[in-house]
């Protein structure tokens, strides 16, 4: 058994609607674009996010040291 440090890289796509009453579709497009930045439609995006492409990197540690692997310096009790 080792100690493993997993870098997880997503990325994700989100497509949703939003209603709403404006003066022109530049406002319109403001005003929503605006609310996903202000956390607004968390929701929205939360239920329509997709997967589109996923990596995994696991890089082993030591358990000492907690350096990578290939620069642990600690000599002793390698393999238990
Ligand atoms: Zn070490």
């Amino acid at each position: 058994m080792g100690w493993f440090n997993v870098k997880v890289e997503l990325e994700q796509t989100s497509v949703f609607e939003i209603e709403l009453e404006a003066d022109d579709y530049y406002e319109a497009q403001q005003i929503v674009q605006n609310g996903v930045w202000n956390d607004d439609y968390t929701k929205d995006i939360r239920t329509t996010l997709e997967i589109v492409d996923e990596n995994y990197k696991a890089i082993e540690m030591c358990e000492d040291c907690n350096a990578e692997m290939d620069y642990c310096v600690c000599e002793e009790d390698k393999d238990e």
